[in-house]
């Protein structure tokens, strides 16, 4: 990891620079939080030609509008085209940045901020460690390194990121270091029952509809995955429009799916276009499902990845369990 020269490329901003900070598509809470939190500090540095943004639909899903920081955000379409520094946060790959692709090479410099294993350092300076929890814990150490001060509004936005990636610190990522840097960002006086009520214990009553339809045609494959078992569904945009629903309120729902005991390997796929489905996977351990992501054109980590898939949802699943072996 490049810790050195990331402190360089920010410590050696003049005045006039424009810094532009991106995140993957769709971002969930680590994305937008790290991001978010990280713009807050250039802010306390000083940095006054500041942007945020990230590709595709505009939209901030509803769990995150409380978020501080969300007036960094500007439309893709506003965002500074010849940055001096552009700054990228938890995307494992540079095919996870849409239009803002080009931003990688119009800018000076190029910092890439991540933890997924599977991400080839696409940036000129990488910081990428995959023993991070969430893309939070690699920007709370750039901002440690940069000796910005930990306020009440950084901490929210690195709160909401580190306990969106570990599953409420479930997962099996969240080792000492996680709590500790969670004690440290409670400390400054946030709220977590009221973060976690916002952003994980909220959704309007039609996605609750939704999840029964979606549910209700959940398959389970105990001969898939090599004898270790697939659970899986499906839910289509006809699905959304029926109920009203916008896109991001099927995120959670591969967290309903995967605890079906039968099965190791648990997916939702979801479609996003007319033969186009965004895939979410996920393994109890035994199996690798990055692997299986990354041969579909994807990518992620161990136990959490996803890729997006093109034809029917049965031809989807099929090369998904071609995989699985
Ligand atoms: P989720 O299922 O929550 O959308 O994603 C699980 C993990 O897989 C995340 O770490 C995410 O970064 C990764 N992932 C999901 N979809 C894609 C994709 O289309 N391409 C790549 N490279 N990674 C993905
Ligand atoms: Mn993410
Ligand atoms: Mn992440």
């Amino acid at each position: 990891a490049d810790w050195a020269a990331a402190v360089a490329a920010v410590r050696g901003l003049r005045p006039t620079d424009k810094v532009l900070l991106i995140c993957h598509v769709n971002p969930d809470g680590d994305a937008l939080g790290s991001m978010l939190a990280f713009g807050l500090g250039l802010r306390r540095l000083g940095v006054a030609n500041l942007q945020a943004t990230f590709p595709g639909p505009p939209d901030v899903p509803e769990p995150f509008l409380a978020l501080p920081g969300l007036d960094l955000l500007v439309p893709e379409a506003a965002a500074e085209p010849a940055p001096d520094l552009v700054l990228c946060f938890d995307a494992a790959s540079s095919s996870r940045l849409g239009g803002l692709v080009n931003r990688l090479t119009t800018a000076g410099t190029a910092v890439v901020l991540d933890h997924h294993a599977s991400n080839p350092g696409f940036g000129t300076i990488n910081i990428v460690d995959p023993d991070a929890a969430a893309t939070a814990v690699v920007a709370d150490e750039l901002l440690r390194r940069l000796d910005v001060p930990l306020d009440a509004e950084i901490a929210e936005c690195l709160y909401v990121a580190l306990a969106t990636d570990t599953g409420s610190f479930r997962f099996a990522m969240t080792t000492p270091s996680v709590h500790e840097m969670a004690a440290r960002l409670l400390a400054t006086g946030i709220s977590p029952g009221d973060i976690s009520r916002r952003v994980f214990d909220t959704r309007p009553f039609g996605a609750v509809r939704l999840y029964g339809d979606v549910l209700g045609r959940a398959k389970l494959e105990p001969a898939a995955a090599g004898g270790r078992g697939l659970v899986w569904t499906y839910a289509t945009l006809d699905d959304l429009a029926r109920h009203q629903q916008k896109a991001y309120v099927l995120e959670p729902l591969i967290d309903s799916v995967r605890c079906a005991a039968e099965a190791d390997v648990s997916l939702v796929v979801k479609q996003v276009g007319t033969a186009e489905w965004a895939v979410s996977m996920r393994s109890k351990g035994a199996v690798d499902v990055s692997r299986v992501a990354v041969a579909l054109g994807g990518g992620g980590h161990k136990l959490a990845a996803g890729f997006t898939g093109r034809g029917t949802v049965d031809e989807v699943v099929e090369a998904i369990r071609a995989q699985l072996g």
